[in-house]
């Protein structure tokens, strides 16, 4: 691990500093201090600024629309933009830029580049994930959605859920089950659905927070042209993988700082509130603190692998562990301090149900309360805290994979088995 970064990369932050200055008001304390529709508005527009200016999809080289940057210049305009509270992009495109747009960059014929990148930069394709089904979440091989091919075109059946604003997307990535004969991780097809169609429909899921940021989606005879295969037919389970790879992101170089703005927000509170003498918060936060020095030191060492080259690995799941099992505590410590104000919630609650609330949101009680529903859901999606251990287990630590059934039955004789 390098906790230092090259001399070149003062000039860089200078120049992203440079551009925030220009395009965010002199009093900008964060996207967090916006109330919620002011938050969507800006969102919008602040996306439209990063693709006129280059900003947007940071990753990207210069000639598929991207800004070209270089592997240091990412990392210093992802802490630059969370250091200043704004987001890298707009509301889905993680699931656009990220997740499917990197896939189609990975994976993707010259025609499908050619028609889908330019469409998520501007805005006009926007993504949705369709992994996840009632019966296939952790265990995602076991999925039942099928497609089967009519003359051109796929004819898609069955569900998905959990899917994270899919109902502000117009398209979806899905995986199917397209050969059930075989054993379950060879029949699945990777495929590019529109939702404008009378086939798709989303219901939302009200969560306890009583905002509904995620969603079922139900398929019955939706159609996508038969092209729309990233990958080969049935093998989509590679390509279902790289996509999980490229959900981790930026979390290395922003999460530090993220959970750094949190904590002294929890500091203030614990101020506010009078408490900072008290032996046993005292205890907590500097637990706290400790924490979030050793997820910086975790996040300089992704870094130094990824500005030398390295894309991460099955290791990225201790810093995934870390953070979400650290986020439970933060917030309760949060929640406890607030005390009966936490089962009256008051004030602004954060904008979206991932990580923490942004920088710049006020030390509300609802911000707290909302924050530690979060916390809840973080040691779930991206692979809960169970399965990240099972993987670090088997495939850092070397230990003996769980015990999986002596011969592969075909999927369609595993579900026959399983009911
Ligand atoms: C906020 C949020 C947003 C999400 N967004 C999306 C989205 O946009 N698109 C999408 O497709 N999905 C999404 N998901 C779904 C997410 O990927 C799944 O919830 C996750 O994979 C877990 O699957 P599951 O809920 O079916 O739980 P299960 O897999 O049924 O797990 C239940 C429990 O069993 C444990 N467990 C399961 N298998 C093992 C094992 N082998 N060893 C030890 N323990 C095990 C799990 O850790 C868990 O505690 C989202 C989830 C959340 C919470």
């Amino acid at each position: 691990m390098d906790p230092t970064y090259p001399p070149e990369a003062d000039a860089y932050r200078e120049k992203v500093q440079a551009f925030l200055a220009e395009h965010l008001p002199a009093d900008w304390k964060g996207i967090g201090a916006l109330d919620r529709l002011e938050v969507e508005e800006f969102t919008r527009s602040w996306r439209a600024i990063l693709a006129e200016r280059g900003y947007l999809a940071s990753s990207w080289p210069k000639e598929l629309g991207g800004p070209g940057l270089s592997a240091l210049e990412q990392v210093i305009l992802a802490e630059e933009f969370q250091r200043a509270g704004v987001p890298l992009g707009g509301t889905n495109d993680v699931f656009s830029i990220q997740m499917v747009g990197n896939t189609i960059l990975q994976w993707g014929t010259d025609e499908q580049k050619r028609h889908f990148i330019p469409r998520i930069l501007s805005g006009e394709d926007i993504w949705c994930q369709g992994y996840s089904e009632p019966n296939a979440g952790s265990d995602l091989g076991n999925l039942g959605c099928r497609a089967t091919l009519d003359g051109d075109e796929w004819v898609i059946n069955g569900q998905k859920i959990w899917t994270s604003a899919g109902h502000l997307a117009n398209w979806i990535f899905v995986l199917t089950r397209t050969d059930p004969e075989v054993p379950k991780h060879k029949g699945i097809t990777f495929l590019l659905c529109p939702m404008d169609q009378p086939g798709v429909e989303v219901r939302p899921i009200k969560m306890m927070s009583g905002d509904s940021e995620f969603n079922e989606v139900f398929f019955s005879d939706a159609r996508c042209p038969k092209e729309n295969v990233i990958g080969e037919v049935n093998g989509g389970w590679a390509v279902a993988m790289t996509l999980l790879g490229y959900e981790r992101g930026e979390a290395a170089a922003t999460f530090p700082l993220m959970f750094r703005t949190e904590l002294d927000r929890l500091v203030a509170l614990a101020q506010e509130r009078g408490v900072t003498t008290d032996p046993r918060v005292r205890q907590r936060l500097a637990w706290c603190h400790s924490k979030v020095e050793i997820m910086r030191y975790l996040g300089l060492r992704s870094l130094t692998q990824f500005l030398n080259g390295h894309q991460p690995g099955p290791e990225s799941g201790t810093f995934k562990l870390y953070w979400s099992e650290y986020h439970r505590e933060v917030t309760q410590l949060a929640v406890d301090l607030l005390g009966a104000d936490a089962m009256t919630p008051s004030g602004r609650w954060p904008a979206s149900s991932f990580q923490t609330d942004d920088p710049g949101a006020p030390n509300d009680s609802a911000s707290w309360v909302g924050a530690s529903y979060n916390a809840r859901a973080g040691t779930i999606y991206a692979g809960s805290s169970e399965i990240q251990r099972n993987i670090l287990g088997e495939m850092v630590l070397g230990l003996p994979k769980e015990p999986k059934g002596a011969t592969p039955v075909s999927w369609r004789d595993d579900q026959a088995a399983r009911s």
